[in-house]
């Protein structure tokens, strides 16, 4: 199955083919910026922050 990367403003496709790449290797290509919108390009996974201050001890889960 080819990799597909496209930009999720304008649908430019950034990058089609066999050859599984990285996204920062596709991302450096295009200076991180789509070369169409000229959107900063971002394809890592959405950080999720956990506030350490609100954050209850003590608290253990299984699996
Ligand atoms: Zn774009």
């Amino acid at each position: 199955m080819p990799q597909k990367v496209i930009c999720s403003k304008c649908g430019y496709i950034l990058y089609e083919g066999m050859e599984l790449k990285t996204p920062d290797e596709i991302l450096q290509q295009y200076e991180e910026r789509c070369p169409k919108c000229g959107r900063k390009l971002s394809i890592r996974p959405v950080k999720i922050l956990i506030d350490r201050s609100t954050e209850q001890k003590g608290v253990s889960k299984k699996g």
